[in-house]
């Protein structure tokens, strides 16, 4: 089985503030022993080419991926061509799923946040081929029930992800996969079921702790994209403008 990761951000995403480089971000999860890590940047499919010799060193296989913002609300394209930038409507996404076999996924649906999917997963079900279950919960406070009872009703499986903005969510929930290590076979897998979710709930002062954490760190500086990610990855650190909220 594999362990999997398919919801993460890095420095490289241009909507959120992320003080962590992708190369960070594989070294953490090798530390982790993940063998599978998808970067789900906001709106911005990451071109893995470069960094795909530096996870395979490390035993990780790197699954192309884009958190897509359609109608306003998150979801997760995993494995498509960069053609997943430019699905702008629920109806340009069935185009791409008829064109492509990549694999949807829904994020976070029933969080409270504006980007939740929430009553689109109902009306565009058809279009998702497994449901997140989210690691930011508690004992006490889970908004992953009503994902778990949705996916369970619609005969979907389910994918634990950290949807990681700082190297410690890492690690706490994932999913173990049934397939070759390859991002075809992983997803293909996830597609018929052979899929396993690991989810251990946060303390209430630890997730307490991590949305602080995330909301502070918009005022601190962050690493700068740079268009030679190698150089960057060994280049100092520089303060820019960051937006006031965190998009999950
Ligand atoms: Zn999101
Ligand atoms: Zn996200």
């Amino acid at each position: 089985m594999l362990k999997v990761e398919l919801h993460t951000h890095t420095s490289d995403d241009p909507v959120d503030p992320i003080p962590y480089s992708t190369f960070d971000l594989i070294d953490r999860a090798a530390e982790l022993e993940y063998d599978a890590l998808a970067v789900t940047l906001h709106d911005r499919q990451l071109e893995i080419g470069c960094f795909s010799e530096y996870a395979a060193a490390r035993g990780i296989v790197l699954i192309p991926g884009i958190e897509r913002t359609i109608d306003g609300r998150h979801v997760l394209l995993l494995n498509f061509s960069s053609a997943s930038e430019s699905v702008n409507s629920f109806e340009d996404l069935a185009r791409l799923k008829a064109r492509e076999p990549g694999l949807v996924v829904a994020p976070h649906p029933y969080y409270p946040a504006a980007s939740a999917l929430r009553g689109h997963l109902n009306t565009y079900g058809h279009l998702f081929d497994a449901v997140e279950w989210n690691a930011m919960f508690t004992p006490f406070i889970n908004f992953n029930a009503l994902a778990e009872r949705w996916a369970r009703t619609h005969g979907k499986p389910m994918v634990g992800n950290c949807d990681v903005h700082r190297l410690e969510m890492l690690g706490t929930t994932y999913s173990l996969v049934d397939a070759e290590p390859n991002a075809d076979a992983i997803c293909q897998a996830i597609v018929a079921g052979r899929v396993h979710v690991v989810a251990h709930p946060l303390t209430f002062v630890a997730a307490a702790r991590m949305m602080a954490r995330l909301y502070a760190g918009n005022f601190m500086p962050r690493v700068h994209p740079e268009t030679d990610p190698v150089a960057a990855h060994h280049r100092r650190r520089a303060p820019v403008a960051s937006p006031l909220a965190i998009d999950i």
